[in-house]
């Protein structure tokens, strides 16, 4: 489908094309090189980790998360129910059990209250949890404090899955940096996209070495290939590094931009009752990827707006069906209410795009306005 105007498309600063030429220049066309070494040191500077590792994509660097905790067969990962469904697969393709998490309606976030009673649970009953992934959805910070309270009490790793998030901060310091691993995706669709990509951070370095190591097929130092475990081939090409290269030099725009559209958006809204967003706690900053709406009362459904926006050629998009009503989850367990089918029901994403204009968000804003 060619909309008019996109969700989230890419949007190049005109620097990448040079990188990546620099990569074709000096035949650095794989997926080791120099601007792979300078993507993970500049991603480093601007989220203040102490190191980075770029991957193919975020799912693999959550794969990778849970490999270098050592999680595997049948152990228990507790999950944020309200997601892209690759937070949660990951947890799958290791072997581990899935216990989905339901949301608090301010940040839509992991609920505090609901992740605490899992953890009673499965320390009650011996299966004490292995990691906890919680996730900043649509960019917009979780409760760390009380989340990272209860991993320090209980001893469980926390995985940041901070894919939508780049740029987003908690009391002055970028998300992502927060837990013992932090994850960000470099998809055509995220904030800045290296086409497609991931990268892991963390405060230590023998997590990304572990995780470098089985990237890169687990290949043993020795002159010959010797292998004495599974490996993935799971590394970021030079070639896109480059293009993250140049998307990384203008993220402060971007982030400014986003942000740009969702308060373009909330003050246009202003007089509409029924429109709610996603709000944030004190002291935090969103990076507001996409602006998310929750639509009250029934005036209108947030189909009859996806509706009205697609007959301009508008694209925009349901909120995150959550992982424990989807086909392949609905039996595994689940704690908290049912704040996330409410946000599922309710809610959607408008164009967000930081290339989206003036133009481009006034329409999409007069359309949705016109169903009420
Ligand atoms: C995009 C996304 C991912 C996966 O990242 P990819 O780079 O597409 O593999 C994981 N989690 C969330 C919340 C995402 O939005």
């Amino acid at each position: 489908m060619e909309y008019k105007i996109y969700l989230s498309p890419p949007h190049m600063s005109g620097r990448e094309q040079q990188y990546v030429r620099e990569a074709f220049d000096s035949n650095w066309i794989a997926p080791v090189g120099p601007n792979i070494n300078v993507f993970e040191e500049e991603l480093c500077a601007y989220t203040g980790s102490k190191h980075a590792l770029a991957l193919a994509s975020g799912t693999a660097a959550l794969h990778l998360a849970l490999l270098a905790l050592g999680i595997g067969l049948s152990d228990v990962v507790l999950c944020q129910s309200l997601t892209f469904v690759a937070t949660a697969n990951p947890i799958v393709y290791v072997g581990a059990t899935p216990v989905f998490i339901d949301s608090e309606p301010v940040t839509w976030n992991m609920c505090p209250n609901a992740l605490e009673d899992a953890i009673r649970h499965y320390i009650r009953i011996g299966k004490r949890p292995k990691a906890i992934i919680v996730v900043h959805l649509y960019g917009m910070p979780a409760m760390l404090d009380e989340i990272l309270y209860l991993c320090k009490k209980h001893d469980i790793p926390l995985i940041e899955d901070a894919a939508e998030a780049l740029g987003a901060e908690y009391g002055g310091s970028k998300v992502g940096t927060f837990g013992t691993i932090g994850i960000f995706s470099f998809n055509g669709n995220k904030i800045i996209t290296t086409s497609g990509g991931g990268a892991m951070v963390s405060i230590s370095p023998e997590y990304l070495e572990r995780a470098r190591f089985l990237a890169t097929q687990a290949r043993e130092p020795s002159r010959h290939y010797e292998h004495h475990e599974v490996g993935y081939n799971y590394r970021m090409s030079n070639v896109c590094a480059g293009i993250g290269r140049g998307q990384l030099e203008v993220i402060d725009e971007r982030v400014a931009q986003r942000r740009s559209n969702f308060q373009f958006y909330q003050h246009y809204f202003e007089g509409i009752a029924e429109i709610g967003f996603q709000t944030g706690i004190a002291e935090t900053f969103s990076n507001r990827w996409l602006t998310a709406l929750v639509i009250e009362g029934n005036r209108a459904s947030p189909a009859d707006i996806q509706t009205a926006l697609l007959a301009h050629g508008i694209e925009s998009r349901p909120v995150w069906k959550p992982m424990h009503c989807q086909k392949i989850y609905e039996t595994l367990p689940r704690f908290g209410g049912s704040v996330s089918e409410r946000l599922f029901e309710r809610g959607m994403c408008l164009p967000s795009g930081s290339n989206l204009g003036e133009a481009g968000r006034e329409l999409v804003a007069r359309i949705v306005r016109s169903c009420f």
